[in-house]
């Protein structure tokens, strides 16, 4: 008889999974508590019919697992528009613009030999005694996850511009802030996906290319390679029992029964579910202690793309200062992007809050912000043409139910080194995927890939099977 598993979360990583149990000839039941499929991809449909991502969207070329996936399912790739001029807006500075073909903003010498040399070449240098199977046997572990990268950075960094530049990237990478985040989880993140510039950048960075037809689309290709009825939508688990023979998972009145189950959900959302017996003491803190961070994504579309010929890249980082703050002192968004598809039938900005910043915003009425992000926009670029948007379109990732915040769940202090062997470790025959188990590009897409494809390795070679 076929053996079966359960995958619980349709993501993408869930999804990679089943995917490939089903290639390997067993039986698979996809169980997801939403109404649809994606959980931190998502397509929105503006009014013109074209579809937007409102979560994930951006690869970049050393991000092996997911460029690998798209070959296989024959999907295109396209550049992230990248030419003209950005802008930045820092404390005591006015509004300056730089070239897109630089990733960093004009700086005094100063700030930009202590850039350089105490962060980049530094967390370069210290990611790479990072252990990523066992993060608690890396070099200096128990240090490294006593403080947070904002320790590290008020011990290291001499400039308050190399410190406001290194909070941007944070935000940006980690839906999060300095303050919140272990220095361990911080290094295991950059090691794992090729370090602070890579995954800063746009060009040669983890922001270079954009997936043809939307990142969302990539979970429905993969449901199109399952058996019709396998993935059961508005199936959230509430319950699971196990024992060494098999996984028995409880969703409303119904109950599945497995050989192997996958647990493809955050973290922080295997707290919902009653699992007998325990998973035990590290796996259950793990998941107690990891958040889910962050980050609204915003699309303001227009007409036309009215920056690109005012020699605009679309791309600028207001800093929180003066000219720029609201009531409570910070910008009214973290970052923006051009947000134009490849044949321009979608003309947008595509704006972040992140970290504190979405924090802020979440309190805010959904008009408020709006105004106040039109205004910005319309200073940064100098055109009241950032005034004029035919569309705006919110989605706030803390409010999602399911998930509970993105882009990723962070690691505080004491949490890896206490805990983190219990990651990736099964528990009988319970499984753990998605993208927080990742080995590489631990929080993207591709790390999502890659965990449920690890999975599906460590069941075939529990099983004895020739992969
Ligand atoms: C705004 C935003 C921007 C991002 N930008 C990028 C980017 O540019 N590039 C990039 O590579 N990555 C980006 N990411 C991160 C990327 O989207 C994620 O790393 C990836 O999609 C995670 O996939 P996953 O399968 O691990 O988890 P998820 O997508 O979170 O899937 C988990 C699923 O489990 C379901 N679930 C939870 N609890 C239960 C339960 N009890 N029962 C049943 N189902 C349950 C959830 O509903 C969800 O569908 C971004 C994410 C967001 C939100």
């Amino acid at each position: 008889m076929k053996k079966s598993v359960i995958v619980v979360g349709a993501g993408l990583s869930g999804l990679r999974a089943a995917q490939l149990f089903h290639k390997a000839g067993y039986k698979v039941t996809v169980l997801e508590a939403d109404n649809h499929i994606g959980g931190r991809v998502m397509g929105f449909e503006l009014n013109n019919g074209q579809k937007v991502d409102v979560g994930g969207q951006w690869i970049g070329k050393t991000q092996k697992p997911i460029l690998e996936l798209l070959n296989e399912l024959g999907v295109e790739t396209y550049e992230q528009y990248n030419k003209g001029q950005k802008v930045h807006w820092r404390k005591k500075c006015s509004i300056k613009t730089f070239s897109s073909s630089s990733s960093i903003p004009p700086l005094n010498l100063f700030a930009l030999l202590d850039l350089h040399f105490n962060v980049i070449s530094t967390l370069d240098r210290l990611m790479k005694d990072v252990n990523l199977d066992y993060p608690k046997k890396s070099k200096n572990a128990e240090y490294w996850d006593s403080i947070t990268v904002e320790s590290w950075a008020k011990s290291k960094i001499k400039t308050t511009s190399a410190k406001e530049l290194l909070d941007v990237a944070i935000r940006m990478i980690f839906g999060a802030e300095a303050k919140e985040i272990s220095m361990l989880f911080f290094l295991m993140t950059l090691r794992s996906g090729g370090g602070i510039l890579n995954l800063s950048e746009t060009r040669n960075g983890a922001q270079e290319f954009k997936i043809k037809g939307g990142a969302y689309n990539l979970a429905y290709l993969l449901k199109e390679k399952l058996p019709e009825n396998s993935v059961l939508l508005e199936h959230q688990v509430t319950g699971i029992q196990h024992d060494e023979h098999q996984v028995t998972v409880f969703s409303g009145d119904k109950s599945f029964t497995g050989d192997y189950l996958v647990l493809a959900i955050p973290p922080p959302a295997q707290y919902k579910i009653v699992i007998e017996p325990s998973l035990g003491l590290p796996r259950n803190k793990l998941c107690e202690k990891i958040f889910m961070a962050a980050m609204i994504k915003i699309y303001i579309v227009y007409e036309k793309a009215w920056w690109r010929e005012k020699g605009f890249a679309g791309e600028a980082i207001p800093f929180d200062n003066s000219a720029v703050k609201d009531d409570d002192g910070l910008s009214p968004f973290s970052m923006v992007f051009d947000g134009c598809d490849d044949n321009l039938s979608v003309t947008a900005l595509t704006v972040f809050i992140a970290g504190k910043h979405a924090i802020a915003h979440t309190k805010l009425p959904q008009e408020e912000t709006k105004t106040r992000i039109l205004n910005l926009l319309s200073k940064l670029f100098s055109s009241e043409d950032a005034k004029q948007p035919i569309e705006y379109i919110e989605k706030n990732w803390l409010l999602e139910e399911w998930i509970g915040g993105a882009p990723v769940g962070i690691c505080p202090p004491g949490c890896l080194s206490y805990y983190g062997d219990a990651l990736r470790q099964p528990v009988g025959r319970i499984y753990f995927a998605g993208t927080e188990t990742a080995h590489a590009d631990v929080g993207y897409m591709s790390g999502a890939i890659q965990a449920g494809e690890r999975v599906v390795a460590d069941v075939l070679k529990y099983e004895g099977v020739e992969i």
